[in-house]
């Protein structure tokens, strides 16, 4: 069971405390720096078993250990071998700043925006210039009287890093309480209850032990329990089921809206202390934090925009699929009823007059019945093609109003004119010769029912093509392949209504 490993080693290290006082303050450097090392080889292996963009998160934390212990090393090196114990040394204490920065970087992350490089790299040198920047300030406050370390200088570099933990750690809870899926959960989950554990542990060990003659670097080595705990997590795996997790959706917008400009803001202020003291570094920062928050947010803008034109895209798409007849390609009922209310308000205002032409195949039941349904298919897709090519100007509409029936909306025509058009649609569906045994014509042929009108609202087209209609009905009664017309009335007393 590997996840008890950090847990043996814990039992290790304590065993060693109690049995082997002689060599328990060597065996405390010696697990300070083996101790983040081993952790972060689980957090590597996690990382390999992760897949998507967790597998990078997992990787900088294994990171952020890695240089942790390299500070630790730097501690063993010059308090064992080179024995001069309780001093400061500059190395091991930039590089526990360091260890910060990939966790800091983590915590502005945006989860699900991969493939853009180049946020992450602004991200990055942001991290870095603030892991930096604190770095030099907390340096600068440790030695600010007279160049070397004394207890004023500790005091104020103590809380400083109390309220560098204190940042790590609210971050990385909110963004566990705030996480949009099962991986961002996992990983924040496993770094937030390790940053509370370090915050908890550093605030003791600088506040209460150290500069204790009473306690020794047994007693510091208590930071292995957050490493260990992190390194528990790492091999507990993935979790296999989603678990049930309410999170609150403001919360996931305030992270969502302050992602962008936390680094920057961080390093602003942190460079605005730098200033005080080191003029040069403080400005730098400045400007980083200044330059690197416009280009992440035009960067954010650029994707936004490509967003919203991919979706404009995918909107008229989807717009047409659902206006267009699958089979024949020509509009659908939908996208007719559409163009006649349409037509209804812009007719009303210019007076003028509409014409619908409902066309019907012959005898087409015989067609199916006798060559089957893909013949019928593929007959009425030609007789779509033919009808929409005979149709003369840009705003006449060719839909297919049910099984095989079509309606033509002709705009500014009159009866003349429609009955016109209506003999020119019958003749191009005869002109097909499609073969058709079953017809008395020997082809497929059409009838077409002719209705004209002034419309004033919805319900005088849907009078309109009731009349269209009727004149089919005449059309077919009259021995079909024809066109008929409405009787005269019915169009008049549209046009005066
Ligand atoms: P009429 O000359 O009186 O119009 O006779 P008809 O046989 O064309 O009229 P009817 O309305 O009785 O038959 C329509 C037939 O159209 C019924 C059905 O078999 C066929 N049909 C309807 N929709 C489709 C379709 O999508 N594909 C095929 N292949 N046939 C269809
Ligand atoms: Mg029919
Ligand atoms: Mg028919």
């Amino acid at each position: 069971m590997p996840v008890l490993y950090p847990i043996a080693f814990l039992a290790v290290q304590l065993a060693i405390f109690v049995f082997l006082p002689s060599v328990a303050a060597a065996a405390a450097y010696v697990a300070m720096v083996a101790a983040p090392l081993l952790a972060a080889l689980a957090l590597a292996g996690r990382a390999r078993r992760e897949t998507g963009p967790a597998r990078a998160g997992w990787r900088v934390l294994a990171l952020s250990l890695t240089i942790w212990s390299l500070g630790a090393f730097g501690n063993l090196w010059y308090e064992l071998i080179e024995a001069r114990q309780y001093e400061m040394y500059r190395d091991a204490m930039l590089a526990f700043n360091l260890a910060a920065v990939p966790i800091a970087f983590l915590l502005a992350s945006d989860w699900r925006a991969t493939g853009h490089r180049l946020v992450r790299l602004i991200d990055a040198v942001l991290a870095l210039s603030l892991g930096q920047g604190f770095f030099l300030y907390t340096w600068a406050m440790l030695t600010a009287h007279g160049g070397t370390p004394d207890d004023a200088g500790v005091t104020a570099m103590v809380w400083l890093l109390d309220a560098q933990n204190l940042f790590l750690a609210i971050g990385t809870l909110v963004r566990w309480r705030a996480a949009e899926d099962e991986a961002e959960r996992s990983l924040f989950r496993a770094l937030s209850s390790y940053e509370l554990v370090y915050l908890g542990i550093v605030f003791i060990n600088n506040h209460f032990l150290a500069g204790n003659p009473s306690f020794g670097p047994q007693e510091s080595s208590i930071v292995t329990l957050a490493f260990a705990l992190l390194a528990w997590w790492a091999l507990r795996g993935p979790s296999a089921a989603a678990e049930l997790h309410r999170r609150s959706p403001v919360l996931v917008r305030a992270v969502r809206s302050a992602r962008p400009i936390l680094l920057a803001g961080a390093l602003l202020i942190v460079s605005l202390f730098l200033i005080r003291v080191d003029y040069a570094y403080g400005a730098a920062g400045v400007l980083i934090a200044v330059i690197g928050y416009a280009m992440r947010n035009t960067l954010a803008e650029v994707r936004h925009i490509e967003h919203g034109e991919l979706l404009q895209r995918e909107h008229s798409e989807l717009r047409s699929i659902a206006w267009t007849d699958a089979l024949t390609g020509v509009a659908n009922r939908r996208a007719l009823e559409h163009a006649l209310s349409g037509a209804a308000r812009r007719e009303l205002q210019e007076r003028q007059s509409v014409a619908v032409l409902m066309i019907d195949i012959d005898h087409f039941k015989l067609l199916n019945d006798r060559c089957g349904h893909v013949a019928g298919d593929a007959c009425l897709r030609a007789v779509a093609q033919a009808l929409r090519h005979a149709l003369a100007r840009p705003g006449d509409v060719l839909a297919r109003y049910g099984g095989e029936e079509f309606i033509a909306l002709l705009h500014e025509a009159d009866a003349a004119g429609a009955m016109v058009v209506g003999e020119r649609l019958r003749a191009a569906v005869e002109a097909l010769r499609i073969e058709h045994l079953g017809s008395p014509f020997g082809v497929v042929t059409v009838s077409v029912g002719v209705a004209g009108a002034i419309l004033h609202d919805d319900a005088a087209a849907a009078a309109l093509v009731d009349a269209a209609d009727r004149a089919l009905y005449d059309a077919k009664c009259d021995g079909r392949n024809r066109v008929a017309t409405a009787p005269i009335g019915v169009a008049a007393r549209q046009a005066l209504s």
